[in-house]
């Protein structure tokens, strides 16, 4: 019988302990925590991505803006805004959501955040504190997967975990953060050798790919904790048929389209001792982490 690791139920225990922080930050400076959320451009993703942050701050009294430019915006009028609030009291945490529009230097505009203030983890100083054990801001979406993990009990240390993909985002801080909690890592990417055969080594397999279903039952270990941290969007039949059991393409046409991670779900369901499905594992962490990282930034500037 296989768990399915709830991020629904971890995300409201996040948000729960997240309130008397918050309460107590009030009480010390007359001022919630403040969050900035910088959009540019009309990508339709993110704007619902700005608009799910700004709605988990509101409902958890956190004070927060969304400064929203169109996409003729320059590099060095980002740098403007970054800078402004950078300089400001009253926030504590700065988020550019990417991607940003193709003229505009992105990692420019990421190392211009103060450190301190870098919610989203992606500055090179969190990322280096990170690698080396300090403390420090750490990207949402990876934390989010270890607090599954560890709200579970699974064990961590001693075991093997492979992490597919090594993006800076997911697939990199995942693998440091593993590490960190003592697994022995392995970190597959689009060059890697045998990928079947090496996931199948994996007591703990991280799918961070964003390629749909792409894990299947020839991937996984029997038994092995599958964490799916893809989110793709199945929009033909043919994709669907190859992708979902009966109960789910039933679904499907009713619908027109369906989200799917990276992982077969019906292979992870029957292989793994315990998976993450998708919706409801792994993405719904990720807002509540940003919120503590938040919390936490604000936390150490007001010696908390
Ligand atoms: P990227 O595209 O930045 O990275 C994908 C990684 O997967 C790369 O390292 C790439 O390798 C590797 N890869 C691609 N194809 C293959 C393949 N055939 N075999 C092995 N490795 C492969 O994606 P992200 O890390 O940003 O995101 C990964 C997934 O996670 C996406 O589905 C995304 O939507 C989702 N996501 C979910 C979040 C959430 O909140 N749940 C948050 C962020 C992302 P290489 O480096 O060699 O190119």
């Amino acid at each position: 019988m296989s768990l399915l690791l709830n991020g629904n139920l971890v995300r409201d225990q996040i948000k729960t302990e997240c309130r008397p922080r918050i309460t107590r930050i009030i009480a010390k400076t007359g001022r919630a925590p403040g969050l900035a959320v910088v959009l540019v451009g009309d990508n339709s993703a993110s704007a619902v991505y700005v608009r799910n942050k700004t709605k988990t701050a509101e409902e958890l009294g956190i004070h927060h803006e969304a400064i929203v430019r169109d996409a003729s915006l320059t590099t060095e009028g980002l740098l403007a805004i970054v800078a402004d609030l950078n300089s400001r009291g009253d926030i504590d945490g700065i988020l550019v959501q990417l991607p940003l529009p193709a003229h505009i230097d992105s990692q420019k505009a990421l190392l211009a955040v103060a450190p301190e203030k870098d919610v989203d983890g992606f500055h090179p100083c969190n990322v280096g504190l990170l690698s080396t054990g300090r403390p420090g801001l750490r990207p949402c979406t990876p934390s989010g997967v270890i607090e599954i993990l560890k709200r579970y009990e699974i064990p961590i240390a001693g075991r093997n975990a492979v992490v597919v993909g090594r993006s800076d985002i997911v697939g990199k801080p995942m693998a440091m953060l593993l590490l960190q909690e003592n697994a022995t890592i392995t970190v597959c990417h689009s060059r890697t050798r045998h990928l079947a055969g090496v996931c199948r080594g994996a007591e703990i397999l991280v799918a961070a790919i964003g390629r749909t279903a792409m894990i299947t039952e020839e991937y996984i270990r029997p038994g092995a904790v599958v964490i799916d941290v893809g989110m793709n969007t199945v929009r033909t039949r043919e994709e669907a048929e190859r992708v979902f059991d009966a109960a789910r393409l039933a679904e499907f046409d009713k619908r027109g389209s369906l989200l799917v991670g990276d992982v077969q779900p019906g292979a992870m369901a029957r292989l793994a001792s315990a998976y993450t499905p998708v919706p409801g594992g792994v993405g719904p962490l990720t807002i509540a982490m940003l919120m503590r990282n938040t919390i936490e930034a604000a936390e150490r500037r007001v010696g908390l």
